[in-house]
């Protein structure tokens, strides 16, 4: 430590080196419970085969964590996923984002670990004029304006989450397949994990992914511009102030409503199969919906010169029937996350399965 750097430099020092990289979709404590989550609907669900089963709680370590979810999230002090995962599922279930502030390289497809984690959607409008974020959100493209080819070369710059999905999902399939080792198994779970619940970040679909082209901030003086982006993401878990912590319960309601009580009652399959591609820009297109949501919460939390959390997380609107807090459509988001991560697991399973007789 040089001599030169005073306590309170060292403390500036320490925060700058704890701030989390733009990457990081739902925070570390985040893709922690998405991956629990995800292992206690496959473990409490009695059609689930018994050698999953075991793959999956050797993969998570001790099972009484799959019994603490609420404590996890509404008590157990947010420093507590700071450090080191415990290895298996939940340490993979977080490296992606490790590798992407490195920009660690990915030959498969010429590019760099950061630019997998996330889809700008307006990039793909048909019109140039357009390809940037409209203050309405409108700037939306088609999905038929994305063509199913990562060669194109428009994604080298917008980023090519659905693509990684479909490539982490075939080689947890092969690996299942052949059997090679746990310890792969659990990779290619956490990558699945990761980049699946990736999808069901709003700011992880759109070049507006600091939210400083909501209306609000483009009203502000530059240097007055607030990054959105955290407030969707860590803040609720890392913001340990009796009056977000009083918020939190209706985080954690919204999980367990929007779960459908799965995590008790065992879990239902989905209809149909799901083609890893196309649920994942599905995810990314549903996501795009609520950025004009955020933008406004936005407008609430930044009425004053300093941002309002509590106004952030408080802001309610009506969607798709239901009067939802910023707070509950986060729960909302990651719950549904957690239903992807637990449904592509299980088929992936099946497609293993199958290859092998
Ligand atoms: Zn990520």
């Amino acid at each position: 430590m040089p001599k030169t750097l005073t306590a309170a430099g060292v403390l500036l020092l320490s925060a700058a080196l704890l701030q989390p990289v733009p990457a990081d979709a739902w925070s570390r404590k985040g893709h922690v419970l998405i991956i629990r989550s995800a292992v206690k609907l496959l473990a409490d669900d009695a059609a689930t085969p018994a050698e999953l089963r075991t793959l999956l709680l050797e993969g998570i370590g001790d099972p009484a964590k799959l019994d603490a979810l609420e404590a996890f999230v509404l008590a157990e002090p947010y420093g507590s996923t700071q450090g080191p995962l415990a290895a298996g599922l939940e340490q993979f279930s977080f490296r992606p984002d490790e590798l992407g502030s490195k920009h660690s390289r990915v030959a498969a497809f010429d590019n760099t670990e950061d630019r997998l984690h996330y889809l700008d959607l307006e990039l793909f409008h048909p019109d140039p004029e357009r390809r940037g974020y409209a203050p309405d959100g409108s700037n939306r493209p088609r999905p038929a304006d994305l063509p199913r080819d990562w060669h194109d070369g428009r994604y080298a710059k917008a980023g090519l989450l659905p693509f990684r999905v479909e490539q982490v999902y075939a080689n947890l399939v092969r690996s299942l397949a052949a059997g090679t080792s746990a310890e792969e198994a659990w990779l290619w779970m956490g990558f699945l994990s990761h980049y699946a619940s990736d999808t069901f970040q709003p700011f992880h679909s759109t070049v507006n992914y600091d939210g400083l082209q909501c209306p609000v901030n483009l009203a502000r003086e530059k240097e007055a511009r607030y990054n959105l982006h955290f407030e969707f993401e860590d803040r609720i878990f890392s913001d340990e102030s009796p009056e977000i912590r009083a918020l939190l319960p209706e985080f954690w309601k919204q999980y367990r409503d929007t779960l459908g009580d799965t995590l008790t009652a065992g879990a239902t399959r989905p209809a149909a199969r799901l083609d890893p591609y196309a649920s994942t820009l599905e995810a990314l297109f549903d996501g795009y919906e609520l950025l004009p949501v955020l933008c406004r919460a936005g407008a609430d939390a930044l009425k004053g010169p300093a941002f309002d959390r509590r106004a952030w997380f408080a802001h309610a609107e009506d969607l798709d029937g239901h009067r939802l807090s910023v707070a509950r459509l986060q729960g909302q988001r990651m719950a549904l996350a957690t239903l992807a991560v637990r449904n592509l697991l299980r088929q992936a399973w099946d497609d293993a399965k199958r290859s092998r007789s």
